[in-house]
């Protein structure tokens, strides 16, 4: 079963700390339409007898700058190309500001079953700062208008640790998105990526970020605290009530197959050696020439070797709560970290960062709070390298 993601790249303003591909001055939608319908066909015809579609993820850019007329364009191109039959989820990302209650029951109508929701802080200080197009107001009152619509899976997307956030403010926007009864919530620390206003802003001197005890600190009472209003810890930065896990995201932690459409999607297939990953242009101009000619619009193409998939799958699954199945692990992708990694493993273990039961490895809340650091040292080399 294969989840499809679309890349919708356009957004009203740029917020600071962003670094996905989106373009602001785009007046019209009709060329990207006219090239995204084209890829989907594109691919329909090679993948779409392959295996049928579980999962539809809109996501940008602002999937809600589309007209409902584009968004039902889609799904029909992507009904009439792909085996749609079993689809599970189908989940739309949402700027605050951009819906109404009739937007919201025209996606339900369409299909949409979840949405997305870039709500980011309830505090317009913190709004400000991040240049965001919403205000707090329409942040609290979306959910009320997805729930009018009938949408009763959401998730809530939030930033913690931005630059003197009062700590009171991240425990206050945590206590709203339980109180709003959020089944999903995404908690993301502020990172700051190159080329973004962000780091110019730090490089100029003009913001300095967060340091990492603070960090660390928010991260770990956001594990607490949503843990203890019934949420599962399931990802490093994904939480859930109980049934209410994002089905999308889960199967990229699977290594199931995706395609991505839209200019700088991604895509996976793996059906047998070499897997390929590939991507597209981030440049919606090329993007929309490149398939005009009927050719992919592709930035890079990659075969990835079982060497590749295993340390892949390793840094995935460690991300999440459930952890890396140690037998299912040797079994699909021949590699015995219980052999192989048995010096860092015993490490780790004793400094408290990853803690095995029931034949899986998992990261502690210590270890979360420093998981590239913890996977880092899992990593093999040359586990398959040929016999002398
Ligand atoms: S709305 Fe989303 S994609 Fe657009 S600039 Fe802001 S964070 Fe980035």
């Amino acid at each position: 079963m294969a989840g499809l993601y679309l890349h919708v790249p356009f957004c009203s303003q740029r917020c600071v700390y962003c670094d996905f591909y989106f373009v602001t001055t785009q007046q019209t939608h009709a060329g990207f339409m006219q090239a995204l319908c084209a890829e989907i066909e594109h691919y329909g015809h090679t993948y779409g007898p392959k295996e049928p579609v579980e999962t539809i993820y809109f996501g940008g850019g602002t999937p809600s700058l589309l007209h409902l007329d584009d968004v039902a364009r889609l799904l029909r191109t992507i009904d009439d190309h792909f085996d749609t039959g079993g689809v599970q989820e189908v989940t739309f990302e949402l700027n605050p500001e951009d819906v109404d209650v009739d937007y919201l029951r025209g996606l339900r109508s369409l299909g949409v079953d979840r949405l997305s929701i870039g709500v980011q802080s309830f505090f317009q200080a913190d709004l400000d700062f991040m240049n965001r197009s919403h205000t707090a107001a329409q942040a609290e009152t979306v959910v009320g208008l997805a729930r009018t619509a009938g949408f009763d899976n959401f998730s809530l997307d939030l930033i913690f640790g931005l630059p003197e956030q009062p700590f009171e403010y991240w425990g206050a926007n945590l206590e709203k998105a339980v109180r709003l009864e959020a089944p999903h919530l995404s908690a993301y620390g502020l990172t700051v990526e190159p080329r973004t206003p962000l780091h110019k802003q730090v490089e100029r001197g003009l913001v300095t970020p967060a340091d990492e005890e603070t960090m660390r600190e928010r991260y770990l009472f956001t594990m607490d605290y949503l843990r203890a209003r019934g949420y599962e810890h399931y990802e490093i930065s994904s939480f859930a009530r109980p049934g209410q896990r994002a089905l999308h995201n889960s199967r990229y932690w699977e290594h199931a197959n995706y395609l991505g459409f839209g200019p700088s999607a991604h895509s996976f297939w793996w059906t047998g050696l070499p897997a390929h990953r590939w991507a597209n242009l981030r440049n919606l101009r090329r993007y929309e020439g490149f398939l005009a000619q009927r050719e992919a619009p592709l930035d890079f193409r990659e075969a990835l070797s079982l060497d590749d998939l295993a340390n892949e799958y390793l840094m995935l699954r460690l991300r999440t709560g459930d952890g890396l199945d140690l037998a299912y692990f040797a079994e699909r992708y021949g590699a015995d970290l219980l052999f192989e990694k048995a010096d860092e493993l015993a490490w780790l273990e004793s400094e408290e960062l990853v803690t095995q039961s029931e034949g899986r490895l998992r990261l502690t809340d210590n270890g979360k709070t420093l998981a590239d650091a913890v996977t880092e040292r899992l990593l093999m080399d040359g586990l398959f390298e040929p016999e002398q």
